[in-house]
């Protein structure tokens, strides 16, 4: 079964694919937590990747495809979070899944409006040992700046400044949005409102995995 989650930066796609992979049994291929693993241990496609995740900008298709196509494996479950950004990669997507006999089962876009989306990004800080999310409006760590697993330090992702959280949201709108259209064509779409408590937006999403509400 192959899920792709999509929605703006700040909707919640990360938080909840970790939901639903632990419920559900999915791998969770997040092509922007790749990318960020690629740019810290400085390897060749973390150089070709930098300064477009950096400053907000989609890193090119070609670079994009070709790693997914070397991460997904046939007959496996999984839940597509970052990937694809625009009708480019979804089309690439498609013939990917074609020549291993599947296709996309579901999409589901987390809605959730500008105003709030750039709040919890520029709220947002990530530990910079084992990666827990936190949020300084509504999920604070106990101590302040620091990680209440492993007491790692808290940063912010700096591509979740106010300047680039806005870029971002844009590209999101120019060229993401544009998947809602093709999806419903091919009738896997469906749609949850991200703005509830996030146990609320994994129950919504746990109904649409496992069955049922696509075509909305
Ligand atoms: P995310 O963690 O999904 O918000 O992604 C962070 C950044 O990684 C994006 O702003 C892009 O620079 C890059 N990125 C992640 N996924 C893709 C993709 N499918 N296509 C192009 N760039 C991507």
């Amino acid at each position: 079964m192959i899920v792709i989650l999509l929605g703006a930066p700040g909707s919640g796609k990360g938080t909840q694919s970790k939901a639903l992979a632990a419920l559900y049994g999915f791998s969770h291929l997040s092509t922007g937590d790749i990318f960020r693993a690629e740019i810290a241990q400085k390897t060749e496609l973390g150089k070709k990747a930098s300064e477009y995740v950096k400053s907000g900008k989609l890193v090119p298709d070609a670079v994009v495809t070709e790693m997914v196509a070397g991460k997904l494996e046939p007959g496996r479950r999984y839940l597509l979070d970052g990937f694809p950004r625009n009708v480019e990669q979804a089309r690439s997507l498609d013939g990917l899944l074609e020549r291993s006999g599947s296709s996309v089962d579901r999409v589901i876009l987390l809605e959730l409006p500008q105003a709030e989306a750039l709040k919890r990004l520029t709220s947002r800080r990530v530990c910079s040992k084992c990666g827990a999310v936190y949020n300084t409006l509504t999920r604070p760590p106990k101590v302040e700046g620091r990680c209440d697993d492993c007491e790692g330090e808290l940063a912010q992702r700096e591509d979740d400044s106010e300047a680039t959280a806005k870029k971002r949201w844009m590209v999101f709108e120019d060229l993401t949005s544009p998947l809602i259209a093709y999806y419903k064509a091919e009738g896997v779409f469906a749609r949850v409102d991200a703005s509830q408590e996030p146990e609320a937006v994994t129950a919504a999403l746990s109904g649409l995995v496992d069955g049922g509400g696509a075509g909305r």
